[in-house]
């Protein structure tokens, strides 16, 4: 079968691994790939370093440029996101900041952002790049009208978005932002984390370039940290040079770790999905529960461009709703009820989690413009993990049973 038609769960299990080095003695190659510590590599002759330097030939040198682990995940990534090229980085945020640096190289030293994203995403644009001269604008990427007349008002070098907006699940419509952006040669920079590139793929719908947190669903197991950026062909040198020189590389124990959750992402992802729906339609009939957000709902505020960009009925792993009437002091009592349910800061696990965005990813969100977000003191955010989805039901069931009989 051509190698291009191959669907996203076989390039998974099979792209990236089992290269044979040149210079490997012996006729066999590993099933999967090793774990290459070195910090350098030598040849039998300088030529061929020199060459390899030159970058007129394939090959390793030193770590911080390229590592044969790390090369082996980086190309299952590419492959699964479409894209040119990809970097393995040592966190989601260093990706990012790295995919950053390479949209603004040649261009307006200004960035519009989605306001709703990541809290160290805007702490790096506000707190780091704009101190640094960066022009930060901000904008409500589900609202097509405003993102247009924001174009044109800040001519902005790089538009900056995720795909799926945490914790009220917003997804802004990423193909005709791309058109836009391409029109006033800025660049598109989209965080995939929540999506996956089973559920979308940036580069596929215009994005220049896709982050992602290797350290959620792509990892999957709760015991990595990193990151990747995934480039088009007019930005892969780019991030390139610039890892070359910051270097900050995911060590090749990570990259293992990674490229082996990778092989299951999409049946854990399918799964995950699978779960949360049932989750979320519980929730919804639940008498101690005022809202919920899910991707699947049919009057989610985005359903056309959902409909438009999402495989059809994936509603998404995460989960988020609104205890009622409940102050911080009442979610956190229903947090500490859970038994099942692993309470900690990310998503994307095996192990269903939960988290409170008030107290975490929202803490330096002053709460008076938390309400305003429409991030109330009674939302929480889950995201379902793989076990039997009656399982995660009862947990919820049996805390909001407390919850209640305590009142
Ligand atoms: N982007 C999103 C959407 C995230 O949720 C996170 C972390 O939670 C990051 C980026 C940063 O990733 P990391 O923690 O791997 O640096």
């Amino acid at each position: 079968m051509e190698e291009k038609v191959r669907k996203v769960e076989t390039r998974a299990v099979h792209s990236g691994d089992r290269k044979r080095s040149p210079d490997a003695p012996g006729a066999f190659v590993p099933v999967t790939t090793p774990i290459y510590t070195a910090a350098s590599y030598i040849y039998e002759q300088m030529e061929k370093l020199d060459r390899v330097l030159g970058n007129e030939e394939e090959g390793f040198c030193y770590s911080r440029y390229d590592n044969p682990t790390n090369a082996a995940l980086e190309e299952v990534i590419t492959d699964l996101e479409g894209g040119y090229d990809s970097l393995a980085c040592s966190s989601g945020m260093s990706a990012m900041h790295i995919a950053i640096l390479a949209a603004l190289t040649d261009r307006r030293k200004s960035i519009l952002s989605a306001s709703a994203i990541y809290g160290a995403t805007n702490s790096l644009l506000t707190k780091i790049l704009e101190p640094l001269g960066i022009e930060i604008n901000f904008m409500d990427v589900c609202n097509l009208d405003e993102v247009r007349q924001k174009i044109a008002d800040t001519k902005p070098g790089c538009v900056l978005m995720e795909t799926i907006s945490n914790p009220l699940l917003r997804v802004g419509a990423i193909d005709r932002i791309a058109e836009m952006t391409r029109a006033a040669g800025a660049a598109l920079l989209v965080d995939n984390t929540f999506a996956t590139p089973l559920l979308v793929r940036p580069l596929e719908l215009g994005a220049n370039l896709s982050v992602h947190s290797l350290t959620k669903f792509l990892a999957g197991h709760g015991d990595v940290l990193g990151g990747v950026v995934i480039a088009d062909q007019e930005h892969a040198e780019r991030i390139r040079s610039i890892s070359r020189t910051m270097g900050p590389v995911l060590g090749p124990f990570e990259a293992y770790l990674t490229m082996r959750g990778i092989k299951t992402f999409a049946l854990r992802v399918e799964r995950q999905c699978a779960n949360a729906c049932r989750i979320a339609n519980w929730l919804g009939s639940h008498p101690r529960i005022s809202r919920v957000h899910y991707l699947a709902d049919p009057n989610h505020p985005d359903a056309s461009v959902i409909r438009r960009l999402l495989p059809s009925g994936v509603s998404g792993a995460i989960v988020s709703f609104e205890l009622k009437d409940a102050r911080k002091e009442d979610v956190l009592k229903f947090m500490d009820r859970l038994k099942l349910i692993v309470r900690a800061t990310s998503l994307g696990d095996v192990h269903s989690l939960i988290l409170y965005p008030a107290i975490s990813s929202h803490r330096d969100v002053a709460p008076k413009q938390r309400e305003r977000m429409g991030i109330h003191d009674g939302l929480v955010r889950l995201c379902a993990g793989i076990e039997a989805v009656d399982d995660i039901i009862a947990d919820l069931e049996q805390a909001l049973e407390e919850n209640r009989s305590k009142e």
